[in-house]
This record gives C-alpha cells, structure tokens and sequence, in this order.
C-alpha cells in the first residue's frame, strides 16, 4: 500500500509528485498523459506532428509565428517531467476507471494494472472543453483568454469573434477589442448583467455582442474567414479574421463524485489548503473550483494538495 496516490500526470500531479519526492513519502502517480494539456501542445510542435492534437496546429492558422509554443509554466513542467520519470515504481501510465474508500483506505481501480491502496489521494485529473461539433471546427482557435494579448497585437486592425459566454470568453474579447477594428462576442445564452466587464463591453461600439445566437459553421481555406450563426431561423454570415472557443469545462470529476462534494458543474469544491469534504482527499488543477485556470495555478495547487496531504499523512496513526 502507498502513503500517497496521486491522479493525473498534468502540471497538477506533476507538481504533487515532486513535492511528494521531496518530502520522502511512499506515493504513485497514475496518469493517462504525462504533462496533461501542456503535454499536448508540446507534443504539436512541428507541421508533421499535426495528427498528435489540435491545439497548435489552430495557433498556425492565425500566425506561424506561434509554433514556438509560448506557454508560460511549460519549462517547468518538463522538469518535473524529467525528475518524475526518474521514480521508478512511482509512476504508472494507465487509466484509472473507479475510486473508493474503505475503512479509511482509498482503492482506486485501473485498467491494467489492477486494485491500487493508499492512505491518502490527490485528483488532479484535469478536465475537457466541449466541442461546437460544427463543420469547420478545426480552423477555429481554442484557449482564448490565456493568451489574448498575443492574439490581440496580431489582430491589430482584424476582426475576430469570441464564441461563448465564459467568464473567459468576456475578457478575452475585451482585450482583443484592444486593438482589433471589430470584434464579435457570440453566445447562445444571455449574458449576465452582474459580470462587470459586460457594462464596459456594451459601452463600445466596436463590440458587437450577438446574444441568443448559435455558430453553425466555420469556412475557410487555411484559416478562418466566415461564420455562420443562426438565431431563431434568421441566419447571418460574419466576415473574420480569426475566431475563438472560450467554453466552459467538463471536469474530469466523475470518478470521485460519489465521495465529495462539487458544484453544480461538477468542479470538485475545495478549501484554502485544497481539502475536499472527504479528509484524506485533496484536489488540486482544473478540475477544482479554484480560480484560475492556468499552468503556473495548477503548479502551485499541485504542490499545496501535496503539502497538504502530508501533513494529514503525519497526523495519521503510526502502522510499522
Ligand atoms: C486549449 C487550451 C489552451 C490553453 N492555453 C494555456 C496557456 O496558454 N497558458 C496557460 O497557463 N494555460 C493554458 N491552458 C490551461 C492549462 O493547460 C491548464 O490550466 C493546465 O494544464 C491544468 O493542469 P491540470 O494538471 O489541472 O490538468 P491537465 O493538464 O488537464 O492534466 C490532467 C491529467 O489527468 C490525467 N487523467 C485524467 N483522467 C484520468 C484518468 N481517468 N486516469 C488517468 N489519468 C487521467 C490526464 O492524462 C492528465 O495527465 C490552456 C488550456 C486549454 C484547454
């Protein structure tokens, strides 16, 4: 049985485990892709590596310039990554598919690799953007929001659209709006009145915000140039220079539902030492209810979930 076991391999579960190497504890970190959402785009780095993932690929459209893969907290996860792999018998590539817990011991399930035990649980499992399932869908750019002001400077005298109605997707446009000639907020849903930043938004006339409006296709040849969006049967065509997802997250919360409690999303709720309403388990990254969702937070949730963890670990009754 391990002290620790800790779910995902994403800047998160990374940061856990080096934390958790530092301080000596008997853990195993179980993870379907080592470096999680980061690990995807490093992995897009060239043009033959477009069938790997999406996510750069969609930065090229809008400039090349972008293959470089500026994402700040990258170095850093690549060095846990090198420091982390070194840990023979702590790491495990495989899929957990159950999680439970038992006269004080978690027993999480794997697809390969049988029953796991520990006393104590960190989840860090990330979550998932849900797709538009549109024609076009792949010339659209997803991540607004983290990397705006790049956007924003290359956008200089464009037009661009958000789609969504985000707390992301908000900012997002109002700093592209910064520098673009027009930019398009376009959202199916209202959007809500107490956001602040919609006040401001509202108040330009260089933002346009199509509420009640659903994208039903994106044209282009290698980029986007045209979408189309629909509201109650009334169909219009958008000239753009370049077009961004900012939805919501599905959080990777499902296997630990039955144990804590999230919110009504499904973000798993947290304290302000990454507890969970069940002791022994924390959560830390994008799968909790923590603001921001970005790799230097994930980090530094990561290595707090641990800090955590063991100290609940030290309070535990010896068992030699
Ligand atoms: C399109 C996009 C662009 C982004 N751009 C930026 C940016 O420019 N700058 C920035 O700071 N942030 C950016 N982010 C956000 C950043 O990627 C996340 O904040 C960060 O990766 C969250 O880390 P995490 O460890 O919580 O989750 P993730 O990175 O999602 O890692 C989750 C881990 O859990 C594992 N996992 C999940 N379920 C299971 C299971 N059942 N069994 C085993 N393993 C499992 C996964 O394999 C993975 O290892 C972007 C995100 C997206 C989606």
């Amino acid at each position: 049985m391990y002290d620790l076991i800790i779910l995902g391999g994403g800047p998160a579960g990374q940061a856990a485990a080096v934390y958790a190497i530092g301080k000596q504890i008997n853990f195993l970190m179980i993870y379907k892709a080592l470096g999680g959402r980061v690990g995807e785009k490093i992995m897009v780095r060239s043009e033959e590596d477009v069938s790997v993932g999406h996510i750069l690929v969609h930065f090229e459209s809008v400039d090349p310039v972008e293959k470089e893969d500026r994402l700040v907290g990258t170095e850093a996860v690549h060095l846990f990554e090198s420091q982390v792999m070194s840990q023979k018998g702590h790491i495990l590539k495989d899929q957990v598919t159950s999680v439970n817990h038992k006269d004080g011991i978690f027993e999480v399930g794997t697809e390969r690799n049988g029953v796991q035990k520990s006393r104590a649980l960190i989840i860090a499992t990330g979550g998932r953007e849900q797709p538009l399932n549109i024609p076009g869908e792949e010339l659209l750019v997803r991540g607004l929001g983290y990397q705006s002001a790049t956007h924003a400077e290359k956008l200089a005298g464009k037009t661009a659209a958000v789609i969504g109605v985000t707390e992301r997707a908000l900012h997002g446009v109002a700093e592209l709006a910064q520098t673009t000639r027009h930019a398009y907020l376009i959202t199916p849903e209202p959007v809500k009145p107490t956001v602040p930043i919609v006040q401001a938004l509202r108040q330009r006339p260089d933002v346009e915000i199509l509420e009640g409006y659903e994208v039903k296709e994106a044209r282009g040849s290698t980029h986007v140039e045209q979408l189309i969006v629909v509201k109650q049967g009334e169909t219009r065509q958008l000239d753009v220079d370049a077009a961004f997802v900012a939805h919501a997250l599905i959080p990777h919360s499902d296997l630990v539902k039955h144990l804590v409690e999230t919110d009504p999303d499904g973000f798993i709720k947290i304290n302000e030492r990454n507890g969970t309403s069940l002791p022994g388990l924390y959560a830390a990254g994008e799968v909790t209810t923590a603001f921001g969702r970005e790799v230097l937070i994930a980090i530094g949730e990561g290595a707090r979930a641990a800090l955590s963890a063991h100290d609940y670990l030290l309070a535990q009754p010896v068992t030699k």
